[in-house]
């Protein structure tokens, strides 16, 4: 174990992993119970701890009876390329760095992604402890589908990006997870509501694992007034229903199907196309094909 450099030390440059790795490491996103015991133990372990605010990570450490020493370095939005490529010159000469965020998942609307993206260029092993996620906790808990759903994280505050995504969440059918922080949440819902309309299913999930977690389940409209009525405080998840499938007639599907035909295309690719087109059952393009007049079909 005496081949690693100590924490502070940098070796020269990227090179062959010497049994060093990159660690992401999953913190709570409230209850400090969260905290699994293999998070514990990597970070207990870890030569190096990359953090976005030291001050807090310390906090953390603390409360769990690990000594922080001088293994903390910051990496977060504002130095994360030059901090990350640090931390992979160490993770090459052997250390083993371990990263975290101020809360839950690193790489999750948190710096993480670009750390592991330059460990993966140099060659270095990544690995990660799992721990929990605002998205995933209220997906689940928001009782909407959570078979396929989207993660926006936070959307653009202004102009044509926002309308763009608000105008893309609209028509997904998947239900969706957006980020939001509570002095911004009326202003999204709102939004939402405009852009999705008064009924389509929304939750608003708060506070989550903490003292007063809650969750609001209702319509866009009604969550617009729910908000109105109390105040945002703390941390926001709003979770959007998904988009009604847009139901294909039979006229169109007909249509589609006599233009593929006349334009020469044979009948079994006719079908194959405009089934993959109108995102409709092969079974009713058939059908259409079999209601046709001769000699079309
Ligand atoms: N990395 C975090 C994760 O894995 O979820 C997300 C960090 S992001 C900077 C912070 C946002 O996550 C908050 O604005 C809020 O939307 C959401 N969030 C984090 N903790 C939360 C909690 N306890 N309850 C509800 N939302 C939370």
């Amino acid at each position: 174990m005496t081949d690693r450099p100590s924490a502070g030390e940098e070796p020269a440059g990227p090179g062959p992993s010497a049994g060093g790795r990159v660690v992401l490491v999953g913190t709570p996103i409230g209850n400090l119970g969260d905290l699994s015991p293999r998070a514990q133990e990597i970070l207990q372990q870890a030569d190096v701890i990359c953090c976005e605010d030291t001050r807090r990570t310390r906090a953390l450490l603390s409360a769990f009876g690990i000594p922080a020493g001088s293994r903390l370095r910051a990496l977060h939005a504002h130095n994360e390329a030059a901090a990350a490529d640090a931390a992979v010159r160490q993770a090459a000469a052997g250390a083993t760095v371990a990263m975290v965020s101020d809360a839950g998942m690193p790489g999750i609307s948190d710096p993480g992604e670009r750390l592991v993206a330059a460990a993966v260029a140099a060659g270095v092993p990544v690995d990660v402890v799992p721990g929990p996620a605002a998205a995933i906790t209220a997906v689940v808990l928001s009782g909407l589908p959570a078979g396929r759903w989207c993660f926006e994280g936070f959307l653009p505050r202004q102009g044509q990006a926002r309308a763009q995504r608000l105008a893309a969440v609209a028509v997904d059918e998947r239900t969706t997870v957006i980020y939001e922080s509570p002095h911004r949440v009326a202003r999204t819902l709102e939004d939402l509501r405009q852009a999705c309309g008064d009924d389509r299913p929304v939750a608003c999930v708060r506070e989550l694992t903490k003292l007063h977690q809650e969750v609001w389940r209702g319509s866009a409209a009604g969550a617009v007034r729910w908000v109105e009525d109390h105040p945002p405080r703390g941390e926001w998840v709003v979770v959007v229903g998904g988009a009604p499938p847009v139901s294909v007639g039979a006229d169109a599907v007909a249509d589609a199907l006599g233009a593929a035909l006349d334009a020469g295309v044979d009948r079994r690719r006719a079908v194959a196309d405009v089934a993959r087109t109108l995102k409709v059952p092969k079974r009713q393009v058939y059908d259409a094909a079999l209601a046709m007049p001769w000699p079309a079909r």
